[in-house]
């Protein structure tokens, strides 16, 4: 009661590079996956919109390949960053 439903990144488990499941595209990525996106420049790891990548990447891209895409909204950093795939905990 009281306070509002939010999820909590925290609870968040990130696949390790070079899981499987980095071939699979942003299509084929299965449905409770989200994505993570690291920057090595500031070091912060924010959330990222799956669909919002599909829609400007196209959805055959394979997520392991869009690393070098991201730019960090905070530093403005991209080189060096991760896109990291994560399974937020079942209710
Ligand atoms: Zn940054």
């Amino acid at each position: 009661m009281g306070q509002p439903r939010m999820r909590h990144r925290k609870g968040i488990a990130l696949l390790p590079l070079g899981h499987s499941d980095y071939e699979q595209t942003l299509r084929g990525l299965a449905q409770w996956y989200e994505l993570s996106a690291a920057c090595s420049g500031c070091g912060r790891t924010v959330p990222v919109d799956r669909y919002e990548m599909r829609r400007r990447f196209g959805e055959n891209k394979k997520v392991g390949t869009l690393a070098s895409k991201l730019v960090c909204s905070g530093c403005g950093n991209r080189v060096g960053n991760k896109l990291l795939i994560g399974m937020m905990p079942r209710d």
